[in-house]
């Protein structure tokens, strides 16, 4: 039997229309908050409980309603802003088409008050369904409009079923409003939950977009943002708005996109300005842009659907294109200097390494490289030169004696026991180095012998390894102490930064203290100092009680180094702490107590007369500059805490890790001589990149402070670089 066709009664029609309208709370929110914002408002304060399903209240200081008018306010079609169809292509207001008020009114109860500014009093009236409930009475109030939704869907079950949380409900009404309140400068917007005296987003009257920008999201975007804007006479229309640099990038774009001051989405434009980005972000990150464009109001169809959310308009594609084409020239024009030193890091492959790095070197080569992306560098290569060892003076059986493999040797004062060559050296070094750097004094005799007599070192294994044969038998070490700093180690784990040690490839040193390296794409400038002071942190941690012994060929007195180090500007000695000599006994005679510890854990050794005899073998090949050695010892005295456990272990570490690590003393060397173009004068380079860095691919774990103090820093990408080619 057929169903008897009925026409459906009104007000269910209405409340399904309005329901197409008014999808969500936030949804209600953006029609009045336009409808304010057509009133002239510059004040607008929402307020929501339970994410506006109980009630939403917005208060404006625009023109008001008049009292005459209150009685349709809420009917369909029913505005004060269109006439004529015709008005529809020249309209500059948001609203036109006098549904939402209905529509709202249709599925909730509606109250305004209003006062304009010619009327004497403010007015009252309720809604229900379109239509006036009861009659406009006379109240107190300022100019302007406040509207409260009460109960939204009440009488719309499935609707109200359909929403979230009122927690989610909430936040996507905190982002209608932050984005008109971004939009609109030079008003004042805030919204916040009812009983709250806390707004969750305030903007201020006299605040620039920027400020805005600042205050919704953050000083992390706002200070990466560049100005974007454009205008074209042939498409009729005008691009402005702010975009996040290739410093800054998020998890899922962020499009902030007014046309015509109404906030709409396109995701037309939204790819295009995607792929954009893509040759300038990490993969798997995206942009933040806010962009206003105006078009003139008869090549844009906002007619589109209810919701009035996803826009169309004529020359789409043309439009799109020219923004793209603009956006593109801001990122590439985009001083790169300041990339340079605002750069913080780095490679972000850590975010998905760390989530499954099993899976993260198959993903790799299942996934396209694009052109941009590719490198003609392998990581893996070797130089020549890596072959090429330093040379090393034949050890006689007996006195095996090894030529530091640095230019230990200070610059000795007696010149004229020096040829010619060493007297330039020692000019040049005493021209570019730090005056604040550790000089042997002139006065004492016995210093100058030491320093005349040049520290040899020795390489020799340790006592008991060598017993054991081919294969060292290793201490296990039981100290809590020890297994906490370990821990240490692993949890400031950097494992974005390690991959990126592990996989680069070496370009070059600037100077001791910096180094460049190439790294996918990107070229990095690499903190030498901190980064091997670090390795050898992490070694002594590690191979704690396990080192081998550098033997100095000739004791050093530890009386002449603490005199040394106590001499030279960086110790900060003063009269108030005593006579130096007093000092320097006590260096010595407090460290020779510690002796049988000292070379027990760090093969650090002093012998029965005081001098230091062996320095711990951190990395094979490799011998510290000695010029450091007295003010390690002086330190060793002053900044170690000798009571802890733990606290000595580490302190005498990062004291230890200093005085081994690659520093400026290591000043840069004169041109080497034709014939003399060996390793040995090139000495602190060839250690550097076959010594440090070798030793970074496998023994080292970078600790995350070093993404953001400026140990890293990007200073190149190679897409950016062949646009720049490109246009030439
Ligand atoms: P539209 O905005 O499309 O005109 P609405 O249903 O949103 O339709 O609003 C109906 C009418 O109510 C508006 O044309 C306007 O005259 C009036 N109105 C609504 N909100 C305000 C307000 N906050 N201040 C002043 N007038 C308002
Ligand atoms: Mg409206």
């Amino acid at each position: 039997m057929a169903g008897v066709i009925r026409r459906l009664d009104e007000t269910v029609v209405n409340r399904i229309a309005a329901g197409e309208v008014i999808q969500r709370p936030a949804n209600a929110i953006k029609e009045m908050l336009e409808n304010c914002l057509d009133a002239k408002s510059t004040n607008i304060q929402v307020t929501v409980k339970e994410g506006g399903l109980k009630l939403i209240q917005i208060q404006d200081n625009g023109t008001g309603i008049r009292k005459d008018d209150m009685d349709i306010v809420c009917e369909r079609f029913t505005t004060s802003k269109l006439q004529t169809f015709e008005d529809l292509s020249g309209i500059s207001t948001y609203g036109f088409r006098g549904e939402a008020l209905a529509s709202i009114s249709h599925v909730a109860h509606v109250t305004i008050t209003t006062k304009t500014a010619d009327a004497k009093c403010a007015y009252r009236a309720t809604y229900c369904d379109g239509k006036l409930k009861t009659q406009p009475k006379p109240c107190a109030g300022n100019q302007g409009t406040q509207i409260i939704v009460e109960d939204l869907f009440y009488n719309v079950s499935t609707r109200r079923k359909a929403l979230k949380s009122p927690s989610e409900e909430y936040s996507r009404i905190v982002e209608v409003v932050s984005r008109y309140a971004i939009h609109n400068s030079g008003k004042s917007l805030s919204v916040k939950k009812q009983g709250e005296t806390m707004a969750d987003v305030r903007t201020l009257p006299n605040a620039s977009i920027l400020d805005n920008i600042r205050a919704v999201f953050g000083n992390a975007v706002s200070r990466e943002l560049l100005e974007v804007g454009c205008e074209d006479q042939k498409l009729t229309f005008k691009l402005k708005g702010y975009i996040s640099n290739a410093n800054y990038s998020v998890k899922k774009c962020i499009l902030i996109l007014f046309i015509n001051h109404r906030l709409v989405e396109s995701n037309a434009l939204k790819k295009a300005v995607e792929t954009v980005y893509a040759a300038y972000l990490p993969k798997n990150t995206h942009p933040f842009l806010y962009l206003s464009l105006e078009i003139a109001p008869h090549n844009i169809d906002v007619n589109v659907h209810p919701t009035k959310h996803e826009v169309h308009f004529l020359h789409e594609d043309c439009i799109i294109e020219s923004v793209q084409k603009h956006i593109e020239s801001k990122l590439l024009g985009s001083n790169s200097s300041r990339t340079y030193f605002t750069q913080t890091l780095l490679p972000r492959p850590s975010v998905s390494s760390d989530a499954k790095p099993s899976t993260s070197s198959t993903a790799e080569s299942s996934e396209r490289t694009y052109a941009h992306q590719m490198v003609r560098t392998d990581c893996r290569a070797q130089k020549l030169d890596a072959f090429l060892l330093p040379k090393e003076k034949p050890a006689s059986a007996g006195q095996a004696s090894v030529e530091p493999v640095s230019r230990p040797q200070p610059p000795a004062q007696d010149t004229h026991e020096m040829d010619d060559a060493d007297m330039l050296e020692a000019l040049e070094e005493q021209e570019t180095s730090d005056p604040s750097e550790v000089r042997p004094g002139t006065s004492s005799d016995t210093l100058d012998d030491y320093s005349r007599k040049r520290p040899r070192v020795v390489q020799k294994e340790k006592q008991e390894d060598l017993t054991a044969a081919a294969t060292p038998r290793r201490r296990v070490i039981k100290l809590t102490s020890v297994r906490e700093l370990r821990d240490e180690i692993t949890e400031r784990a950097h494992t974005g930064l390690q991959e990126m040690l592990q996989n680069l490839s070496f370009v070059g040193c600037v100077n001791p203290q910096w180094t460049l390296i190439q790294h996918h794409t990107k070229l990095y400038l690499l903190n030498t100092t901190k980064l091997s002071q670090e390795l050898f942190y992490q070694i002594l941690i590690y191979d704690f009680g396990n080192f081998g012994v550098l033997r100095l060929s000739t004791p050093a007195p530890l009386y002449e180094l603490a005199m040394l180090a106590l001499d030279s500007e960086e110790s900060g000695w003063s009269e108030d702490d005593g006579p130096k000599e007093g000092l320097a006994q006590y260096i010595v005679d407090f460290l020779k107590k510690k002796t049988e510890m000292l070379e027990d854990y760090f093969s650090f050794e002093i012998d029965e007369e005081g001098n230091l005899t062996g320095l711990p073998l951190l990395l094979d090949k490799y011998t510290p500059t000695m010029e450091g050695l007295p003010m390690f010892v002086l330190r060793l005295a002053t900044e170690v805490n000798w009571d802890d456990e733990k606290e000595f272990f580490r302190d005498f570490s990062r004291e230890c890790s200093q005085f081994y690590s690659i520093r400026k003393q290591y000043i840069l060397e004169p041109e080497p001589e034709e014939e003399e173009q060996d390793t040995e004068l090139n000495s602190w380079r060839w250690k550097v990149e076959h010594i440090i860095f070798k030793a970074f691919r496998s023994l080292f774990s970078p600790p995350k402070h070093f993404s953001e103090d400026g140990c890293v820093l990007q200073i190149a990408n190679l897409p950016d670089l062949y646009k720049v080619f490109e246009r030439c």
